[in-house]
């Protein structure tokens, strides 16, 4: 069986659903199908959270009627048949109708989740009243009733694997299954997802825990490139990828995949393919075990790092410091992203600003603290870069005079990291094109 996960754009206008359809239908093995919401979707549903949470109902309710709105056009180009346009009338007003639920009643972290949820419901909801109009033999998978999560939100692999190996054992005979990205339960059985972009993430976990022989990751692009084309004009597809270095990419912000999409493929050998749903015949990006080329293949961003340094004269000579300091983030559930020290001073970045004033006030003991925020990570990807002759060179002249804060070289051979102020992202992507790449 392989998995095919098609996301947000590749779903989102009627005549795209139908090219899933029949890209879908014409495979030599069982597909389980894992979709996104439509396009756009996801963000309107954290809007209309947002505006509950602030007690802006009417805003919400607004929101709300200008997506049924959508959705209600959506239906009517997607099925011609009276009996599907019926059945998706009926799909629209529960899902519509439990929003409109939810204004009347008062909002929580756990309502803004369910909220969240309606987005996958629906796609995947109305691309199986497609296919049965369509005569299409298939069957729906209700993720949220094999999908999970624990305590700490990871993903409980083995038991996600032993409730879809039975469900598919007791379906043998079904050839195409279609499930939905994003969203699971979480350890006190609520409504939960797996963070902005986690279908990817879906997908990879399901294509493990039924061992699949592909996991397929359908998008709007033919495969990663080179760098982020969306701040870069010439960037190409890279034809493949180490999970390694796929997994780096991803979580130092190539978009193309949620940050922890790699691991459960890597954990199970199961080969994934970036592949292009507006041009299904291009190559796209493989990625498996197999070490690739030396040299570097890539170059990804993530924003919105905090930087924080911590100060101290006591840390000269001193041991036991660094585990303090490491403490506080354990202490506050906060993953340290890059760490470079000095004698006298360490810093480091995190992702995250909800504990900032904890930790702050924790590290205050030790030293003198800085924090700056709005900086962007910077990473330079490919198998053994660091070792790679000119690369420090060449880095140093595309980086020219754009001010760096940290460098991260040497804790894999497989990465570069700089870190900057974001203002100055955009300039450091194009010199590395140039630099690294050859590319203007
Ligand atoms: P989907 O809705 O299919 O999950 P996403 O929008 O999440 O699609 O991811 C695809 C987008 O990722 C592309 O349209 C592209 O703009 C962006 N992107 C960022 N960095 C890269 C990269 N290195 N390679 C390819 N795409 C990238
Ligand atoms: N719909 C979710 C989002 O927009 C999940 C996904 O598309 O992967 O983040
Ligand atoms: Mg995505």
């Amino acid at each position: 069986m392989k998995v095919m996960k098609f996301g947000g754009t590749s779903v989102g206008r009627p005549d795209r659903m139908q090219q899933v359809a029949d890209l879908v239908t014409n495979q030599q093995e069982p597909v389980l199908v894992v979709l996104s919401a439509l396009s756009g979707t996801t963000n309107a549903l954290v809007e209309i959270g947002e505006q509950l949470s602030k007690g802006n109902k009417v805003e919400a309710a607004t929101l709300i009627d200008k997506l049924e709105q959508h959705y209600q056009s959506f239906v009517k180009e997607l099925l011609q048949a009276e009996n599907s346009r019926k059945e998706a009338a009926g799909i629209l007003e529960e899902h519509f109708g439990f929003l409109r639920i939810i204004l009347k009643i008062s909002f929580s972290e756990s309502i803004s989740k369910d909220i969240l949820a309606q987005g996958e419901l629906l796609s995947t909801k109305l691309f199986c009243v497609f296919l049965s109009e369509k005569k299409i033999d298939h069957v729906f998978l209700p993720a949220l009733d094999f999908m999970s999560i624990d305590a700490n939100d990871e993903p409980e692999l083995t038991k996600i694997s032993t409730r879809l190996t039975e469900w598919i054992k007791k379906n043998d005979t079904k050839k195409l299954l279609v499930t939905q990205g994003y969203i699971c339960r979480n350890h006190r059985g609520e409504v939960d997802n797996l963070k902005r972009g986690g279908s990817d993430y879906t997908a990879s976990l399901v294509a493990a825990a039924i061992r699949a022989s592909v996991c397929e990751i359908w998008t709007d692009i033919d495969g990663m490139h080179n760098n982020d084309p969306r701040v870069v004009e010439k960037t190409f597809p890279i034809e493949q990828l180490s999970f390694d270095e796929a997994a780096e990419l991803a979580y130092f912000g190539a978009k193309i995949l949620h940050p922890a999409s790699i691991w459960p493929a890597q954990q199970y050998q199961v080969p994934v393919r970036l592949l292009n749903t507006m041009d299904p015949v291009a190559k796209g990006t493989l990625i498996t075990a197999q070490p690739s080329a030396a040299g570097v293949k890539a170059v990804a961003a993530k924003d919105n790092i905090i930087a924080i340094r911590i100060k101290s004269s006591r840390m000269l000579l001193a041991y036991g410091f660094l585990r303090k300091i490491f403490e506080v983030f354990e202490k506050y559930r906060t993953p340290i992203d890059m760490i470079t020290t000095s004698e006298v001073a360490v810093s480091v970045t995190i992702d995250s600003d909800l504990q900032l004033p904890y930790i702050i006030q924790e590290l205050e003991p030790f030293g003198t603290i800085e924090v700056d925020k709005n900086q962007t990570i910077v990473s330079l990807v490919g198998h053994e870069i660091a070792t790679t002759p000119s690369i420090l060179s060449k880095l140093a002249e595309s980086v020219n005079e754009i001010p760096i804060r940290m460098v991260s070289y040497g804790g894999s051979p497989h990465n570069i990291t700089l870190l900057v102020p974001a203002t100055h992202k955009t300039a450091l992507l194009r010199q590395l094109n140039t630099g690294i790449f050859g590319l203007s």
